[in-house]
C-alpha cells in the first residue's frame, strides 16, 4: 500500500497551512490525474457512491472490521453523494468530493468523523468544525485548481480546471488573504 494511505494512527489535528501545502503538492505529483476509482485502490480506500440530499458533499471515516484472523482493522471509507450541488445550485464533481473528504481522513480529528456521520448535531457541529472544513477545501482546492492567474475570475478558474464556482472562490479568497499568496501557490505546484 502506498506511502499516503490514510490511517486512523497516523492522522494528525490540528495542522498547520504549510502542512497542507506540502501534502497536496506531494500527493499532486504521485497522483497526476489518476481517477479517483485507482487514488482508492492504491491507497486502500473504500470508495463508495451514493444519492442523498443535495446539501451534503459525502464523508469520511473508519470503519471497524474484523478480520479473519480476529484483528480488528480500521478501514478508511470515502462516501460520495452523487446528487451534491452547491448552495446555488451547481453540480460539485466527483473528483472535488473526493479530495475533500481525503483531507479528513489524513487530518481530521475523530470527532469530525463523528459529525460527518451523525445527522442529529451535524448543524452545531459543523460550526464547531468550521475550521477543518476550510482546511479540507483548501487541501481540495490545492489539488485540484493549478494555478490562478493574473485578472481570472472565479467562474473562469471553475470551468479551466473543472471544479465548481464555489472551490474556485474559496481558492480566491485564500488567496488574497495571504501575503505573496500566488507566488507562494505557484511555488507548491511546480
Ligand atoms: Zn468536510
Amino acid at each position: 500500500m502506498h506511502q499516503w494511505a490514510p490511517s486512523k494512527s497516523s492522522r494528525q489535528t490540528p495542522i498547520r497551512r504549510t502542512t497542507i501545502d506540502e501534502a497536496a503538492r506531494q500527493l499532486r505529483r504521485f497522483f497526476g490525474t489518476m481517477p479517483i476509482d485507482e487514488i482508492a485502490e492504491c491507497t486502500g480506500i473504500y470508495l463508495k457512491r451514493d444519492s442523498g440530499p443535495s446539501a451534503t458533499g459525502g464523508f469520511a471515516h473508519f470503519l471497524r472490521h474484523r478480520d479473519d484472523e480476529n484483528i480488528v482493522r480500521y478501514v478508511p471509507v470515502i462516501m460520495i453523494n452523487t446528487q451534491h450541488r452547491t448552495e446555488h445550485g451547481e453540480p460539485v464533481g466527483e473528483r472535488e468530493i473526493f479530495f475533500h473528504e481525503f483531507y479528513h481522513l489524513l487530518h481530521s480529528s475523530v470527532e469530525n468523523d463523528f459529525l460527518l456521520s451523525g445527522e442529529e448535531s451535524l448543524i452545531t457541529l459543523r460550526a464547531m468544525h468550521a475550521q477543518e472544513e476550510r482546511r479540507a477545501q483548501d487541501f481540495a482546492a490545492r489539488m485540484l485548481i493549478d494555478e490562478i492567474r493574473a485578472g481570472e475570475t472565479a467562474r473562469e478558474i471553475a470551468w479551466r480546471c473543472d471544479v465548481s464556482t464555489r472551490l474556485a472562490e474559496h481558492a480566491c479568497r485564500a488567496a488574497s488573504a495571504h501575503d505573496n499568496v500566488t507566488r507562494d501557490w505557484r511555488a507548491i505546484l511546480t
